[in-house]
């Protein structure tokens, strides 16, 4: 007699999504006072003062439902993004857009769904949910992108085609008009979803958001973690074809994204000198971080993102471990099936003096 699954025995199939450490978790564990955290790309300015005042003007409203839709929040994003509004949804963080859009876009059971590997771990676990495959084609050795290999993945059944860019663990991207080829090759019922949680601290000519039009089966995703510094409140947002972003509105649960968070996107928007403070901290760390481990004889990938990977001439696991044992959290890849490389967040400029400062050290200690 066949043996019959549960639901329980598919959800035991789930493993959770792997987050990088918390601050707290190691001030406990290890005893320390001071900790820095470079392990999740979050903005290393803190939160824009101008969404820290919008916060705390409207935290009497907390008691009030949000508006369905946050249209306020979707007119000010037409605005700063040059999208027309019927184009935009907002979530969730861009996590519960890449949910929907396979939810709404892709048939359980017969679909499927192509990614580099390694892809960002959302896109596998949600199109697991969601009963479909995920096809994914290797990156090349040094974690660029064979985008002829990713087409041929494809067949009639490719419901979406997810590329992020810049590309997360490696920080590598490619230019928009190379993104644009790639639509234009995929297969008719292909979407292709562009990733551009980082692309803001890419150089320029990298950003195919501006150029949404030029293509009628992609869609872009950005989010107010990074740049805008509200990975807390999950807030994120998509553009795409009218026809998706209805079909999403339809669907969403309706206040997925909460009164607070609304006031806080509207006004990180405005925040602009956070945001040129933030791309220049980041573009120097990031350029130091890179030069300075290289100096080390550390392989380091160059990066457009807020983070740069290197893989060390030690064991992986034991940098990462002597480093968390001094307090610096960084994210080691083994999750991205990556076990001999590191991932470090760039952060404000005494933390990666300070984190610079230990990987001397323990590499000199480790001979
Ligand atoms: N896409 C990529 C490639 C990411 O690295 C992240 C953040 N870890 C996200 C999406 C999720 O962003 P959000 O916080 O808006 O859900």
């Amino acid at each position: 007699m066949p043996v019959r699954r549960t639901v329980r025995d598919e959800v035991l199939e789930f493993s959770p999504y792997v987050p990088g450490l918390s601050i707290d978790e190691i001030r406990s564990k290890y005893g320390l006072t001071n900790v820095i955290k470079m392990a999740s790309n979050e903005n290393p300015l803190g939160a824009p003062p101008l969404a820290q005042k919008a916060i705390k003007a409207k935290a009497g409203l907390a008691f009030r439902y949000p508006q369905s839709g946050n249209p306020r929040l979707i007119a000010a994003l037409a605005r700063a993004h040059g999208v027309a509004e019927n184009r935009l949804a907002a979530g969730n963080g861009s996590d519960e857009i890449i949910d929907l859009i396979l939810r709404v876009k892709a048939r359980p059971g017969i679909d499927n769904i192509v990614a580099f590997r390694p892809c960002f771990s959302i896109y596998a676990l949600q199109a697991k949910l969601c009963g479909l495959t995920l096809r994914q084609v290797a990156l090349r050795p040094d974690f660029s992108f064979d985008l002829d290999a990713l087409v041929a993945a494809c067949d009639e059944d490719t419901a979406v085609v997810f590329l992020t860019n810049p590309d997360n663990p490696s920080g590598y991207a490619i230019k928009a008009e190379a993104v644009l080829a790639l639509a234009k090759r995929l297969p008719p019922r292909a979407l292709l979803v562009v990733d551009e949680a980082y692309v803001e601290f890419a150089d320029s000519g990298y950003a195919v958001l501006p150029r949404l039009a030029e293509a009628d089966n992609l869609a872009v995703l950005r989010t107010f973690s990074k740049l805008y510094g509200l990975a807390g409140l999950r807030l994120g947002f998509g553009a795409m074809p009218a026809w998706l972003a209805d079909y999403l509105t339809r669907v969403k649960l309706p206040f997925s994204v909460n009164l607070l968070a609304e006031e806080a996107g509207i006004a990180a928007l405005e925040d602009i000198n956070f945001q040129e403070k933030t791309l220049q901290t980041v573009r120097q760390g990031r350029a130091l971080l890179t030069r300075e481990l290289a100096a080390m004889g550390y392989a380091v990938f160059p990066s457009q993102a807020n983070f740069v990977m290197f893989r060390p001439r030690h064991d992986a696991g034991e940098l990462f471990s002597r480093l968390l044992r001094r307090g610096i959290i960084i994210r080691p890849l083994k999750s991205y099936g990556l076990p001999e490389y590191l991932r470090v967040s760039v952060g404000a400029p005494e933390e990666n003096e300070a984190f610079l400062t230990a990987v001397r050290e323990i590499t000199d200690a480790l001979g």
